[in-house]
């Protein structure tokens, strides 16, 4: 059985007081949590989440990566980086990526192949436009998505990564996927990498981003291929972060 995973997106929010009061609140609450539960923090909160967190359940995650080792690449964070303040996860192709800086489907595989070969899992997104949504074309996009890196990292390698399902219409905009279109494209995901290996695709987690809240957590994680969520906006609030772990 997989375990249920929420993790939180924190984007370019929070401040060293807001960090403070945010990981103490989630923490204080995570009595009777059975997820794994992991914060993806801004860059310069790493440290400071390293220590608060400290042996606890809590993961700590990053946002980005670059690919290369060091060197040269101004304003860039390598995965050496990432690991040197104890994270074992880093979000790969967020949406906000692939649209704002032109990350494509190349570009992401190769960002999971760095994570995958120095020991971060990746959590890798993906999800159609609400235009492709529109015009029939989501199977297509996914599979497209997913494809490029199965070709370049190998079907094996999903055992050590977590997919995000997130609807590029559903993410921020309160306009949630129903638990049936939810269901239906994680089950999709699923079949795509049961073509390449069914057992990999019984164990690969696929959590599903956009606009999950306290209120429809429960019932998009109790459809059968949702895992666990992917969570922006509310995992600013540590109440609602906690019930959203609680939900499963
Ligand atoms: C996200 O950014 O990954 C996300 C799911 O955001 P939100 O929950 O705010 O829609």
């Amino acid at each position: 059985m997989r375990q249920v995973i929420i993790a939180g997106n924190w984007k370019m929010n929070a401040s060293k007081e807001v960090t403070n009061i945010l990981v103490m609140d989630i923490l204080s609450g995570m009595v009777n949590v059975k997820s794994k539960v992991i914060v993806c923090v801004p860059f310069p909160y790493m440290a400071q989440v390293e220590a608060l967190v400290g042996c606890s359940q809590l993961n700590l995650g990053a946002q980005d990566l670059n690919i290369n080792k060091s060197g040269a690449f101004t304003g860039e964070v390598s995965v050496d980086m990432i690991k040197d303040f104890g994270a074992r996860y880093v979000i790969v192709g967020h949406s906000e990526r692939r649209s704002l800086y032109f990350e494509n489907n190349e570009i992401v595989a190769q960002k999971v192949q760095v994570a995958l070969n120095n020991n971060l899992t990746p959590l890798l997104c993906i999800g159609e436009l609400l235009e492709e949504r529109n015009s029939g074309k989501t199977q297509e996009v996914v599979s497209e998505q997913i494809q490029t890196v199965i070709d370049l990292v190998g079907i094996d390698a999903f055992k050590d990564i977590i997919v995000a399902y997130e609807p590029v219409w559903a993410i921020g905009t309160g306009i949630t996927a129903t638990p049936k279109q939810a269901q239906d494209i994680h089950s999709f995901i699923r079949s795509i990498l049961a073509k390449h290996d069914e057992n990999v695709s019984k164990i690969t987690p696929i959590l599903y981003g956009g606009s999950m809240n306290p209120r429809n957590a429960s019932e998009l994680i109790n459809c059968k291929d949702i895992d666990g969520g992917l969570i922006g906006g509310a995992s600013l609030k540590a109440q609602d972060f906690l019930q959203i772990c609680k939900a499963s």
